[in-house]
């Protein structure tokens, strides 16, 4: 029986993670789960998955969670902060980490889960892409099992040789080949992107995600950003992967090899596949996912990115090349970004020359520790904080 801690249990890779489990109770008992401010579906994920404890974001949440879980009888002990979930990350009584939370706040407990030498399933890509090497260090000294949850990355896993050791060419790698869906807005007349509302933004044609990564697609920052988390996954540099647009998502990625071989993951889009691969690897168990009638789907197509149309992908590749902080800056600016964006604050297009603006402004750094790490990305945030607070206020057309 493996013992699993979910970070972000509420969202939408927490709800997968959960629907997998469900139909494997003889293997999986569920230790710990954690949510920002959604008590009420943390509650009621308690009474039915019964763990030892719950985290929530701040001292006012854990009270209601608190009073919701005294009113079903239910023993689960109730903690909250930042040092709450590294402990069910890290503690003894944890097998496996579910690292599921969007974004910088999930950076401290995934870090922590990997210090411990966890089985760590990563979908909180930014965790990665803000440490790197401080990350991959963590996970090499303690011995950790590091297994991908992206789609994308997942797929490149399995693709790849058993023992592969995080040097293609070791492995006669040519390039590692990232599938993108080109998201909501790859036929759209570019001119009219300064004008989207946050509701078209998040309308994924393929993926039911949370917000963030649903905006992160429609600028294809989230590509930009998984650029990064193969290079770490995989030791692979900035010319070893590429990207090609793959509007019916059935290919979520391929490894290329010297001798002309491409190997391929396929299936339909839902990411109940990829956590259920990670959380039996090397074993199989079911997912509940649909098996892929190919037939039905006919066509596969591809393009190349157009880069004019999504410039945040270029702005990730420039900030790999860079090296150093500069994906902590670049990850730091799109997260302040699109938090905006989607308070209508900002217009769509404005994501992107904010990420160029904050990247031209601070010198990417050495990330030797932390602390340094937390400065630069602490800068980076104010950095674009004070850039939008200068702008007029641009608000979405439709709302
Ligand atoms: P989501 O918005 O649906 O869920 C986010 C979860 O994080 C929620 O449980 C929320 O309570 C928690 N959370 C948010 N802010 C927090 C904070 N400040 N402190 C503590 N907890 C907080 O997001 P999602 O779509 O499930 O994505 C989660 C992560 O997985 C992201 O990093 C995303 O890039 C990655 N990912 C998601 C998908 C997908 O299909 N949804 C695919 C690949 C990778
Ligand atoms: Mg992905």
């Amino acid at each position: 029986m493996q013992r699993i801690s979910i970070l972000g249990a509420t969202g939408s890779i927490g709800e997968s993670t959960l629907d997998v489990i469900a139909r494997h109770p003889e293997r999986y008992q569920v230790h710990a789960l954690s949510a920002n401010s959604k008590v009420e579906k943390l509650a009621a994920l308690c009474e039915r998955f019964r763990p030892a404890v719950a985290v929530v974001g701040s001292a006012d949440a854990a009270a209601r969670l608190s009073t919701l879980l005294r009113e079903r009888r239910l023993p689960t002990e109730v903690a909250w902060g930042e040092e709450a979930l590294c402990q069910i990350s890290s503690g003894n009584e944890t097998d496996v980490v579910m690292a599921a939370i969007v974004g910088a706040a999930g950076l401290a407990p995934t870090l922590a889960a990997a210090h411990a030498g966890k089985k760590v399933l990563l979908a909180n890509k930014e965790a990665l892409v803000m440490s790197g090497q401080l990350f991959m260090d963590a996970v090499a000294a303690s011995g950790a099992t590091l297994l991908p949850i992206d789609s994308e990355h997942n797929a490149v896993f399995q693709c790849l040789p058993v023992g592969y050791q995080r040097v293609p060419q070791g492995h006669g790698i040519a390039k590692i080949m990232l599938t993108a869906s080109g998201g909501p807005f790859l036929q759209r007349d570019v001119a009219t992107l300064e004008t989207v509302t946050p509701e078209e933004a998040v309308a994924h044609p393929k993926w039911v995600m949370g917000r963030k990564i649903s905006v992160d697609s429609a600028t294809m920052m989230n590509k930009g950003l998984e650029v990064i988390e193969a290079h770490w996954l995989f030791g692979a540099s900035a010319d070893q992967i590429e990207v090609v647009i793959h509007p019916q998502s059935v290919i979520h990625s391929m490894v290329s090899y010297i001798d002309g071989s491409v190997l391929a993951q396929l299936g339909n889009p839902d990411m109940r596949t990829p956590i259920a691969h990670a959380l039996a690897w090397p074993e199989r168990i079911a997912s509940g996912v649909a098996p892929l009638d190919l037939a039905e789907i006919a066509q596969l197509r591809f393009e190349r990115p157009d880069l004019g149309r999504f410039p945040c992908l270029k702005l990730a590749y420039d900030a790999l090349r860079t090296g150093g902080s500069a994906a902590t800056i670049l990850n730091a600016a799109n997260e302040v970004a699109v938090d905006a964006f989607l308070d209508r604050r900002i217009g769509f297009r404005t994501i992107d020359r904010l990420i160029a603006t904050v990247m031209e402004r601070l010198p990417a750094g050495p990330v030797t520790d932390i602390g340094s790490l937390l400065e630069q990305d602490e800068l980076a945030r104010e950095t674009t904080r004070a850039l939008i607070r200068t702008m007029p206020t641009i608000r979405s057309t439709s709302s």
